[in-house]
């Protein structure tokens, strides 16, 4: 341990990451749920909400599934990954009731300006309603695709179709898979089989998570990319359909992927011990029970976020009890910090290192992230 030096940056979405000297470039995965709540995260499944028929078809099969004594119970039932492993070896930020704060900077707290946010590190001023109009801000993927130890090696995969376009896929040309676009098939039964299954189904801009998990997974294990953005969205979809049985059980199955995935890094030698995951949504929904499925800037909680972080780059604090406040955009920057350190010539630097114990030559900066 004696070459890591640990590093407090206030404004990054967490207090700490450890700086070490990986043997290759570190990989970095930025995954999203869309839409999912701190409010779960931290209190697992709301009782109340569990037990309205109005929200959930069958209450006393969604009560077994997710209901417990405690927020502690409810929420190792809806999201075992987070509380059992990233609770204990990575860092969970936004307990709001421990006045742990994750806020959303952008005004209109929907997924465009969200998306856009958490990949620039700039707060979005301009609207765009969720359009299919390519963003005008490089994001921090294509940053990391302009550093030698990343060129060609990062790409996206994600349910909603409109991700290209905040990616700007055509500008930056990486490949981003979305909605229910096709996978390669070249030498890859499994590549025909995912279009074999998306051909029946594609009738929605949000492809099913579990296909593009499935789709990511495939390249992760042909291709071994080390920047990936893997973006889900189906917890949004039935948010907003008011279905929070559904909701629920598509954030277990988010937390699965997750437990899926961090398994698979960790039995990979490219990836093993080289890989961080950086987890987050790009906005909240309503914090009054009567608005849960809603989100928009006129609804009172949809600024409201959290993030999880887990890997070599991550100091495991567990938790995080104190109170503090970051924001949504700080995940670009988070993402700068781990990848610019193999590529030292050519770094980003911080705007604030008032309690960093980098030397100033070493210290990191995203433009724009304040
Ligand atoms: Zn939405």
């Amino acid at each position: 341990m004696k070459n890591l030096i640990y590093v407090c940056l206030p404004f990054i979405i967490v207090p700490s990451i450890v700086i070490g000297q990986p043997s290759t470039a570190p990989n970095v995965f930025i995954i999203t749920t869309d839409g999912f709540r701190w409010q779960e995260v931290f209190n697992g499944a709301d009782s109340s909400l569990l037990g309205d028929k109005r929200w959930v078809t069958d209450t006393s099969a969604c009560k077994q599934m997710f209901d417990g004594i405690n927020p502690q119970e409810r929420r190792s039932k809806l999201l075992p990954f987070f509380w059992h492993v990233i609770a204990k070896q990575g860092q969970i930020a936004g307990n709001r009731s421990q006045n742990n704060k994750v806020n959303v900077a952008n005004f209109y707290k929907i997924s465009y300006p969200g998306y856009q946010e958490m990949l620039t590190g700039i707060t979005p001023r301009r609207l765009n309603p969720n359009w299919a109009i390519n963003s005008r801000k490089p994001t921090v993927l294509e940053k990391a695709n302009n550093l030698k130890d990343y060129k060609g090696k990062v790409v996206a995969f994600c349910s909603w179709n409109i991700l290209p376009f905040v990616i700007r896929e055509s500008h930056s040309l990486i490949p981003v898979n979305a909605g229910y676009e096709r996978v390669s098939e070249e030498n890859d039964p499994m590549g025909t089989l995912i279009n074999q299954v998306q051909s029946y189904l594609a009738v929605e801009h949000t492809r099913n998570d579990m296909l593009t998990y499935v789709a990511a997974r495939n390249y992760l294990q042909q291709h071994h990319p080390k920047v990936l953005f893997l973006g889900f969205g189906e917890t949004d979809e039935h948010a907003h359909r008011g279905n929070y049985d559904q909701y629920l059980i598509k954030a277990h199955q988010f937390d699965q992927f997750l437990a899926d995935l961090w398994y698979f890094v960790q039995s990979d030698p490219f990836y093993k011990n080289n890989t961080t995951f950086i987890i987050t949504t790009d906005h909240g929904r309503g914090s009054n029970p009567k608005k849960w499925g809603s989100h928009g800037f006129w609804i009172k909680g949809s600024g409201e976020v959290w993030t999880a972080m887990l890997g070599p780059g991550i100091e495991p604090l567990g938790e995080l009890l104190h109170p503090q406040t970051t924001w949504l955009k700080n995940i670009a920057a988070a993402v700068s910090l781990l990848i610019q350190r193999s590529n030292p010539s050519e770094s980003y630097m911080l705007t604030d290192n008032r309690n960093s114990t980098l030397n100033k030559d070493e210290s990191i900066y995203f433009a724009g992230g304040q």
